[in-house]
């Protein structure tokens, strides 16, 4: 088990010091190490398996853990708490819900059911929605409640903030009523439970001696604070993590816990790792020549003895149609090389990015699959079925009621829901509760809904699970509905696939056989006789309805089927693949124009880049488009800067490098078809560029990325600077007048950041 590992990876493995920060570079075997020094405890007796915690970033990440555990040490994992925060969290409010304050089947929102919730709420409460847009409200409760704040806390400093202060008070009732409760909320709810709780508290305290967190980099501070109550005083904190990989500050991750978490808990206890045993040579100088250029680093230096191996090869092709096709023709002849399609990963900034390389496989009858993108369980037809299902297990879900209601069509009209939400407003129950009190021609329709929700709930105290969803299909409605839309087969395929999804979930969780509403005792300490919450008791409904909102997504795979992977970079982070490309490397796109905004949001980016880099095992591609169709629009741009960033001596250009355009410059949009444009088969051989990171005019220092404040245009960040002295001129995106082009020499600039 330890025989391959270095002396630092053994040294890390083996730590008997109580608190330890590995803070090590992409590929260095963080993961390998944490995964070993688990099957390390249990095997030497330091612990048994229902005393591990470990938590990482993604139901994958998870479900690998346990995988490579298994392998290294015939251990049964099912006591195990190894998981997402989010899942951890779920189970525990799960076991505790009475002291949590939630009902014992209170369900999940996803972001898009958050999304609807709030927009419900918006109307009924005649609240302007243009003035409170529903996404602004999301991002103010979601980022209140990742800083541990209730509507009660938030700071107000003007009306606008009261009153979104306000509105997360009145989602927050809509929550209680209907028993849902959101992501962020699971986190927070699980925090309050252990803080306020002693004995609960406690008793995990107790139970778990070692606590190990992967990806620690990418942790919010109300996570990290979970994870030091639960630690109490005595148990052991192992924590790997690569600030160079930190990726999620747009969503609250606080990079500054790995200094924290230094601080308060592993002192000297600092292990470092230096020999990455992923990449080769070009590749990895690559990713470390990159992240040079960022200025917030606690410094690392990564080495292998791989040898060089390949350059990184860099294409540049007239439009994105033309890249996906390269692409595609590239797969292919890595395919017949010999390479396994699912050693083959596709990389892209944004999922919008992925329908013309899915095109272009499809057509090339290449197998492939997507993560990420539209889930399968976010996929319409699903979250339907999943509505019913839902309102099976509990009534009081008005989201899912509103969801389906009137889906299929039933002829229950708008304003007959807006008399139902009236009438239990002012009676101050849940929708379904209220359907008696609406009088009028509809008011028969809505009762015979509740009827055929009656009806299910009864079928589902004999049904199996994948028995229900199937009469939950064909009584609603459904498979009708879809048998008679045109582009309705694969929706029809998916249907079946979700009763597919809840029979392996039933062969999974030992729950063939059971009715879906069956009480069933899931131990939450299966070795701890002396726990007082030894047992939970659930439904293999409420079981299954948790599984799918927790559900990643990531775990689409059909099983064994050998197809190339495309995913975000974001959803790439700690896998690892043979050959990777990474698409759309243009400015705009990657670094995506949104980061400029934001403060260090172009280091941000340029980390993202790093991740990109660094999954690549053997060869690496870099592709990018100058025009490109998005959200409906053709864009030009430039090559990113990302790629001027990359020393010369580790790249091969397939295709000439473009000249640089002067016009149109980055961030424009222009409504033009891209195949008109008539520059763009022009390709010429390498032109220099005096673009630069960094000038001095009159002792003044200028540099991308910088905040800078000018009399008329306000507030910008540089962007691009070029030519020197007198000369020298910015490119500023000003926040309110867009970008400009200016001559440092003239433009009286103050630099704010
Ligand atoms: P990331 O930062 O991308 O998450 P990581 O630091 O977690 O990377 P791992 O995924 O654990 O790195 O390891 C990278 C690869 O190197 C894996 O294939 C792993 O099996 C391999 N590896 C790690 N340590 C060793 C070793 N001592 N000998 C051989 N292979 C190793
Ligand atoms: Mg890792």
């Amino acid at each position: 088990m330890i025989g391959q590992l270095n002396p630092e990876q053994l040294a890390a493995v083996t730590t008997t010091s109580k608190h330890t920060l590995v803070l090590a570079g992409a590929g260095s075997g963080k993961t390998k190490v944490l995964t070993t020094r688990m099957a390390w405890l249990i095997q030497n007796g330091k612990v048994s398996p229902y005393g591990v915690l470990a938590v990482t970033f993604t139901n994958k990440a998870a479900r690998e853990m346990l995988t490579r555990l298994t392998a290294m040490l015939p251990v049964d994992t099912r006591g195990m708490w190894v998981g997402t925060f989010h899942g951890l969290c779920n189970r525990l409010l799960r076991a505790h819900y009475r002291d949590a304050g939630l009902p014992q089947n209170f369900q999940i929102l996803d972001i898009a059911d958050q999304l609807a919730a709030i927009k419900r709420l918006i109307k009924a409460n005649d609240i302007d929605d243009e003035k409170f847009p529903p996404r602004d409200v999301q991002r103010f409760i979601n980022n209140a409640k990742e800083n541990g704040e209730r509507p009660e806390h938030v700071e107000v400093w003007d009306a606008h903030r009261k009153h979104l202060a306000e509105i997360y008070q009145l989602y927050q009732e809509q929550c209680e009523r209907e028993g849902v409760v959101d992501f962020a909320e699971l986190l927070l709810r699980a925090y309050e439970l252990l803080s306020r709780n002693a004995l609960v508290r406690e008793h995990y305290q107790r139970r778990f001696r070692y606590i190990l967190v992967d990806e620690f980099q990418d942790t919010n501070t109300l996570q990290y604070k979970w994870l030091c109550l639960l630690a109490g005083g005595d148990a052991s904190l192992f924590a790997v993590g690569d600030d160079d990989q930190s990726i999620y500050a747009f969503r609250g991750a606080n990079v500054g816990n790995m200094s924290a978490f230094e601080r308060d808990y592993a002192g000297d206890n600092i292990i470092r790792l230096e020999q990455n045993y992923r990449s080769f040579g070009h590749i990895l100088d690559a990713a470390n020549a990159l992240i040079e250029h960022n200025t917030e680093r606690l410094g690392k230096n990564l080495w292998t003895d791989r040898g060089e191996g390949e350059l990184l090869r860099v294409v540049e092709q007239p439009t994105d149609l033309l890249e996906a096709q390269w692409v595609v023709d590239e797969i292919r002849a890595q395919i017949n090389e010999g390479r396994m399609r699912s050693e083959i990963a596709v990389l892209y900034r944004s999922n919008a990015q992925s329908r013309p390389i899915e095109h272009a496989l499809f057509s090339a009858h290449i197998p492939y699959k997507v993560y990420g993108g539209l889930r399968f369980f976010e996929r319409q037809e699903i979250k339907h079925v999943l509505a019913y299902l839902r309102l099976v297990a509990s009534g009081d879900d008005d989201t899912s009621f509103m969801r389906v209601v009137n889906f299929p069509a039933r002829g229950i009209g708008a304003r007959t829901l807006e008399n139902l939400s009236d009438s239990a407003r002012q009676i101050g129950c849940n929708l379904i509760h209220a359907v008696g009190a609406v009088s009028g021609r509809s008011a028969s329709k809505l009762l015979a809904f509740v009827k055929l929700i009656e009806t299910l709930r009864e079928a589902a105290q004999t049904l199996t699970l994948p028995e229900l969803i199937k009469h939950v299909n064909d009584l609603s409605g459904l498979t009708t509905h879809y048998e008679a839309e045109r582009e309705g087969a694969e929706r029809l395929e998916n249907l079946g696939e979700l009763i597919n999804a809840a029979t392996a979930f039933c062969a999974e969780e030992n729950l063939e056989g059971k009715p879906a509403l069956a009480l069933v005792e899931r131990s939450v300490a299966p070795d701890d006789p002396d726990s007082p919450f030894a047992q939970e008791q659930t439904t293999p409904l409420a079981l299954f309805l948790s599984h799918a909102s927790l559900e990643a997504g990531d775990n689409q795979a059909q099983a064994g089927e050998d197809a190339v992977q495309l995913m975000t970079i974001h959803a790439a982070k700690g896998l690892e693949f043979d050959s990777v490309f990474i698409t759309g490397v243009e400015e705009g796109l990657f670094p995506h124009e949104n980061s400029m905004m934001a403060e260090d949001g172009l280091e941000e980016e340029r980390r993202l880049m790093y991740v990109a880099i660094t999954r690549a095992k053997e060869r690496l591609t870099i592709s990018l488009a100058h025009a490109r169709m998005l959200h409906g629009q053709t864009r030009y741009s430039m090559r990113s800067r990302f790629l001027d960033e990359l020393p010369e001596d580790h790249l091969k250009w397939l295709t000439p490098r473009a000249r640089e355009q002067a016009e149109p410059s980055w961030g424009m949009r222009l409504h033009v078809d891209a195949h008109a444009r008539p520059a763009t088969g022009r390709i010429e051989p390498r032109a220099p560029r005096s673009l630069s990171s960094g000038v001095s005019v009159s002792g003044k220092q200028y540099k991308i990325g910088q905040g800078v404040r000018h009399a008329r245009f306000g507030d910008g960040t540089i962007i691009r600077l070029s030519g020197q002295g007198a000369d020298a001129q910015a490119e500023i995106v000003f926040r309110d007048a867009g970008a400009k082009t200016l001559a440092l020499a003239v433009a009286k600039l103050d630099i704010i950041a």
